[in-house]
């Protein structure tokens, strides 16, 4: 197993460990993770309800109302593993119209389609290529360039080997990684929260070292 696999069949772990985790938790995130586990979606209170700021939902809480949430959602999580009941797949169209609503308000309604597509349960790849050469041109001797192996030429290979197309990567740098090989200088890390900005095929996790600032990935996990 990656040291980054989202795979999660069901929740095994002890009080202890998991108030520790949930210490670094994002709140809105952490209420959304557990409406959909539980499928209780009354757990999305409308006090609790983040604020929204350039498009980004956040918490404005203060100290004291965030461990009040950490504590419910500790207990609701501690239920949960008790049940026994396997972690849910991914929210169905329902589920991701409430949690969408309570996150964004109703602005939320036309990019549903989009949240629905983006979220990729550990295991599923929706975009990757629905034929292959062998299909449609299996006769055909030819080869892709494509020009740098930052994130943009190496899905467009991940891509093209999926299909069964031949390419070549020429890259300028003597590594891969374009923009974040490039840029090096300490603290160096995405500026959209890191839940929007991931591969399909290698997903990071925000919660690897369980803090917060880890929701804006820095260049060595990216390069990860
Ligand atoms: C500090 C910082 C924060 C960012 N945060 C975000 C964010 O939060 N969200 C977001 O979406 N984007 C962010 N970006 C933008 C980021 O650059 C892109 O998301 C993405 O990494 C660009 O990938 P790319 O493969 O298209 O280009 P690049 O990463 O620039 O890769 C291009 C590659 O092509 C190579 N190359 C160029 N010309 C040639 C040539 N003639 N021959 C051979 N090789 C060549 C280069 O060496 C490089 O390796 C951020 C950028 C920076 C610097």
């Amino acid at each position: 197993m990656s040291a980054y696999n989202t795979t999660l069949n069901s929740l095994e772990c002890d009080e202890q460990t998991l108030r520790g985790h949930l210490q670094g938790a994002d709140i809105p995130t952490l209420l959304m993770t557990v409406a959909h586990l539980t499928g209780d979606l009354d757990v999305l209170r409308p006090a609790w309800k983040p604020v929204v700021a350039m498009g980004v939902a956040g918490s404005d809480m203060s100290p004291e109302e965030e461990t009040e949430v950490r504590e419910f959602c500790l207990h609701k999580l501690l239920a949960f593993r008790d049940s026994g009941q396997p972690v849910p797949a991914r929210p169905t169209s329902d589920q991701l119209h409430a949690i969408g609503t309570w996150l964004m308000g109703p602005v939320i309604e036309p990019y549903l389609p989009l949240v629905a597509e983006e979220l990729v349960a550990a295991g599923e790849d929706p975009r990757a290529p629905r034929w292959h050469k062998e299909h449609v041109a299996a006769g055909r001797d030819f080869k892709v360039v494509i020009i740098g192996a930052g994130e943009s030429g190496m899905i467009a290979a991940l891509r093209l080997k999926q299909a069964g197309v031949p390419f070549v990567v020429f890259e300028k740098g003597a590594d891969v990684g374009g923009t974040w090989r490039e840029n090096t200088y300490p603290g160096c890390r995405v500026d959209i929260n890191s839940f929007f900005y991931r591969a399909v095929a290698e997903a990071e996790c925000n919660t690897v070292t369980g803090l917060k600032q880890v929701h804006h990935a820095a260049t060595p996990l990216l390069l990860s």
